[in-house]
């Protein structure tokens, strides 16, 4: 039995876990699920799946401390429950740079950690993966295209032996409309993903592709290859979720039908595999799985993600700041779908600041995205 704590436990990755959990009641067991607001549902959760704490996060989350569910409240209670509690793995499915506290924390109390938090390793790559080295714990990736990765990767020995790695892109809603009607997008055509169901920061971040930067970035601190060794390929199907071409030739690639499900599961029953919980995948219906370039034109924040990447030091913390506080100002509706870029790029002409300490990327996480609220 594998004991669980869930951090944003209440989001789509979240949802999607409590089914996994449920699937597999005897391999799994959630002993902690947090969520920043909603108590509600993280008891609708209890009564579905045992689980021992619950933590609320938000400022203004209910108070019902003391209940009988064991219910907390704010994010020191919660970093000390992670001290305290006994538990064999992380999955960190908080959204945005919140998540980072959550992974140093399991990781320096030597838990593994399964990661669909992507900002995490984004604005903290290095220290994260040399905490992981230190206290002998793996991140195992959530992220569909990095666990398929994970997977195109088993058996290796040597990195050297791997040519590219190759990561797929849905292109989200957006990836045949002319250029000349981006000033146009609404936040509704904005939030309809051609084929995953996922939390409106990612959903958004899909459609300006940031979320295949930030992933690029993710891909390159996993599993340690250089910026140039990682392309981008449009695949609409979301079918091959993304492959290894090794130094002969050979292209290996994992598909499914899009179900986080799929990767959740793998995370946490890694390096066992259990029966599926989502539904298995039909190939004859799916008739075609295509391919092709990135419009780096059309989606300039995947271009910049490779330079910030490329760059290191502070620039990535920037850019995943910047693009948090302009996707928020986008979902309030306060600035247009193409502001978002503007804002990033505005954000990234400054210098940069090389092998920034966790407290230093704390800062310019917030200060960066104070900066942004206050001029709208
Ligand atoms: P979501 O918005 O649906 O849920 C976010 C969760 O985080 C909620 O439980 C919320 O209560 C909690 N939360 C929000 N702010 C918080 C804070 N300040 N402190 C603590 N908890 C907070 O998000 P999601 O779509 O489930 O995505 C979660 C993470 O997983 C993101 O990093 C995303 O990039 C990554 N991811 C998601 C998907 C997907 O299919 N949804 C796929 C791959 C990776
Ligand atoms: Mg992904």
């Amino acid at each position: 039995m594998k004991k669980i704590a869930l951090l944003g436990a209440t989001g789509s990755i979240g949802q999607s876990t409590i089914e996994v959990v449920k699937r597999h009641p005897d391999e799994f067991k959630i002993v902690l699920a947090s969520a920043h607001s909603r108590i509600d549902k993280l008891l609708n959760y209890a009564q579905e799946v045992p689980i021992d704490h619950l933590v609320i996060t938000g400022e203004n989350g209910v108070d019902r401390t003391g209940h009988a569910n064991n219910i907390h409240k704010g994010e020191d209670t919660l970093l000390s429950l992670l001290e305290e509690i006994d538990y064999d793995i992380m999955l960190n499915a908080v959204v945005g740079s919140a998540g980072l506290k959550y992974t140093v924390a399991g990781l320096k109390t030597g838990h593994n950690i399964a990661l669909a938090n992507k900002e995490s390793l984004v604005m903290a790559g290095d220290i994260i993966t040399e905490l992981a080295r230190e206290n002998h714990c793996k991140i195992i990736p959530v992220d569909s295209e990095h666990s398929a990765i994970m997977q195109c990767l088993e058996g290796v020995q040597d990195i050297s032996q791997v040519h590219r790695i190759i990561l797929t892109a849905s292109g989200g809603p957006f990836s045949n409309l002319k250029i000349e009607a981006f000033k146009n997008i609404t936040l509704k055509d904005a939030l309809q993903h051609p084929t995953w169901a996922m939390g409106d920061k990612i959903t958004i971040d899909s459609a300006t592709m940031a979320n295949k930067g930030l992933e690029v970035i993710e891909a390159h601190y996993l599993f340690d290859v250089s910026f140039d060794e990682i392309d981008v390929l449009i695949h609409p199907q979301s079918v091959i979720h993304s492959m290894v071409e090794y130094i002969d030739g050979s292209i290996i690639s994992q598909l499914s039908s899009p179900d986080m499900k799929i990767p959740i599961q793998y995370a946490l029953s890694y390096p066992d595999r259990l029966d599926a919980t989502a539904q298995y995948t039909d190939l004859a219906k799916i008739h075609e799985l295509t391919f092709y370039k990135p419009n780096f034109e059309k989606f300039p924040l995947l271009r910049m993600a490779f330079e910030v990447g490329k760059n290191g030091g502070i620039m990535p913390t920037i850019f995943n700041a910047a693009n948090e506080a302009a996707v928020t100002l986008f979902l309030q509706e306060k600035i247009s779908f193409i502001e978002i870029t503007k804002i990033i790029e505005r954000e990234l002409s400054v210098p940069n600041i090389h092998e920034p300490d966790l407290e230093t990327i704390i800062e310019k996480d917030k200060e960066i995205k104070e900066k942004i609220y206050t001029n709208y």
